[in-house]
């Protein structure tokens, strides 16, 4: 693992504390999540949820997380066999990585990809082969339909995707992912799916891979409170798929973790239940965030690349001057006192993304004008 390092976030959300920079870097809200949620662990805490919960998650979370796909998704699944609660979708990630491949397996993916994708990939001893998302000319990252072809081949053990996608705020289109499910079924392979941003789309809907036709029985869904509920430290996370899919994550879950919170559990399961309003009330906010960001990245000077969902927007640094994003980042404190993310390090093809910067939206309005009255000082 030493290649691996110290991972962007701990070392860019370490250059904000020390140099007291606004941190658009990695991506935390600055509010708390909904207060039900909130009062529902506190209960929880203070009436004795403290021990060991289930090994698949309290029941009343599973059926929580089964309502909540029925209910947006149109996905039916049985809280019994078909969903395990994880230490947020990192673990699920992880868990689903190392229970799914051989070594020696190959597992296909879009760069730039969320970092701990190679690291759970490598674990399991298997192959990442990743497809590259560039910006086309209306500035909307997608990818080359050959090269997707190309990197699926006879030790492809499964598709890993990311919708609404971190860092590019990519969301896959209907195409795309009817394309995939095509490629997942010819080719016999399994689809993962990181869907922790599910519900931060903001121009166009966001549609699971899962209920693509045939690709129900060969996809494990995942998803995480941390972003929906504004609940990053919390961790809880899950998988929903076909059970010999879901056995085969609780098999490795078992040994990674065995259980998650006691607690929070119960509180995850309130927020999930919570009415649809507070599921468009959360999207509108973050897309007001978004375009407050947007707009003041492009008065500074960046070039500023669509993002139509997730957290996060990508800012192009050579209007400014700017070559490289590493360099680029790790001067950004001192020169305007903010913290931003470079892109490049979550790419195999760094040359791919050397120029581009990530920024988090999913900050307090104020705070977001802060950034952007400091950024001004670049032009
Ligand atoms: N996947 C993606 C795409 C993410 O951006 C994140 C980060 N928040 C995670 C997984 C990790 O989620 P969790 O904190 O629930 O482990
Ligand atoms: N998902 C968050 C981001 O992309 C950070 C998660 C982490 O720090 N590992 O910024």
């Amino acid at each position: 693992m030493r290649p691996f390092g110290t991972t962007i976030f701990a070392e860019m959300s370490a250059l904000a504390v020390r140099t007291g920079a606004v941190n658009l870097g990695q991506g935390f809200p600055d509010t708390d999540g909904p207060p039900e949620m909130l009062a529902a662990a506190a209960q929880a805490l203070a009436g004795g949820a403290n021990q060991y919960p289930p090994l698949a998650g309290i029941p009343a979370l599973r059926h929580a997380i089964v309502e909540h796909e029925q209910r947006f998704w149109g996905l039916a699944r049985d809280p019994d066999t078909e969903v395990v609660v994880t230490a947020g979708a990192t673990e699920a990630v992880a868990a689903a990585i190392l229970a799914l491949c051989e070594p020696g397996d190959e597992v296909v993916c879009f760069e730039p990809y969320y970092d701990s994708y190679a690291a759970s990939i490598t674990l399991a001893g298997a192959v990442r082969r990743p497809v590259t998302l560039r910006p086309g000319p209306d500035g909307r990252y997608a990818f080359d339909e050959a090269e997707l072809r190309a990197a699926f081949g006879p030790r492809t053990r499964l598709v890993l995707l990311n919708t609404p996608h971190n860092p590019t705020g990519k969301v896959f289109t209907p195409a795309e992912l009817a394309l995939i499910a095509d490629l997942c079924q010819r080719h016999d392979t399994y689809a993962v799916t990181d869907e922790v941003y599910e519900h931060l789309v903001f121009d166009a809907p966001h549609t699971p891979l899962a209920g693509l036709p045939g690709m129900r029985e060969r996809t494990l869904r995942i998803s995480s409170a941390g972003k929906t509920f504004s609940c990053t430290g919390w961790k809880v996370g899950w998988a929903t798929g076909p059970a010999r899919l879901v056995s085969a994550v609780l098999r490795v879950k078992q040994f990674l973790t065995f259980v998650n919170a006691a607690p929070l559990q119960p509180a995850v399961a309130v927020a999930l239940r919570l009415p649809d309003a507070y599921f468009t009330g959360f999207t509108a906010t973050l897309r007001a965030n978004r375009d407050r960001l947007v707009a003041g990245l492009t008065a500074a000077g960046f070039g500023v690349l669509p993002s139509e969902g997730t957290y996060f927007v990508t800012a192009d640094i050579r209007p400014l001057g700017g070559t490289d994003g590493v360099e680029f980042c790790r001067e950004l404190p001192g020169r305007a006192g903010v913290v931003a993310v470079p892109t490049q390090v979550f790419y195999d093809h760094q040359d791919a993304g050397r120029h581009l910067i990530r920024f988090a939206f999913c900050k307090r309005a104020e705070v977001i004008d802060d950034a952007v009255d400091r950024l001004r000082k670049l032009a």
